[in-house]
């Protein structure tokens, strides 16, 4: 456990929250300041910061947690869907440094949007620069 973080603190009983799922590896709670309502956050136990921070087995069990709970938080909330989405690093938003997913439900014409509309400016890029990436990260994937 880290001990200046508020999902430890939240994982070890020491500050409420509104838990909706716990195994030996997850826990899920509504979010304190919700976009929606039904958002809910799910964490690994570990403190870990960013995605790649998270061992293979928990990182699983987080997904499987996400996928598990998502169609539930729908249902619950007669949500139309959902975005299911992560604030990875400072750069991208995150601001507590626990890893956590989001699951947010959306509804027709909430005035929401995509998650497309989180990033920057749509970089220009030439076929021979998306050749490149796509062959470094299937390099790094462990593709030949
Ligand atoms: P992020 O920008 O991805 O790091 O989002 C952090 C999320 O945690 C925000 O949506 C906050 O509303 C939420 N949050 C912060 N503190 C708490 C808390 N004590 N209990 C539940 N959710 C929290
Ligand atoms: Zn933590």
């Amino acid at each position: 456990m880290a001990e200046d973080c508020i999902f430890c603190q939240i994982v070890d009983g020491e500050i409420p929250a509104r838990v909706v799922y716990e195994d030996a590896d997850v826990l899920a709670f509504l979010d304190a300041n919700p976009l929606a309502p039904g958002h809910t956050l799910v964490i690994p136990k570990d403190h870990h910061e960013r995605l790649g921070d998270v061992p293979p087995e928990s990182g699983e069990m987080m997904f499987a947690a996400l996928h598990y709970l998502t169609p539930i938080v729908e249902d619950v909330v007669d949500a139309d869907g959902s975005n299911v989405a992560f604030n990875n690093g400072e750069a991208a938003g995150q601001e507590v440094p626990h890893v956590h997913g989001h699951i947010i439900p959306r509804f027709d014409d909430d005035g929401g949007r995509p998650v497309h509309a989180v990033a920057g400016e749509r970089p220009d890029l030439a076929d021979d620069e998306l050749d490149d990436i796509a062959d470094s990260i299937a390099e790094g994937a462990g593709e030949e």
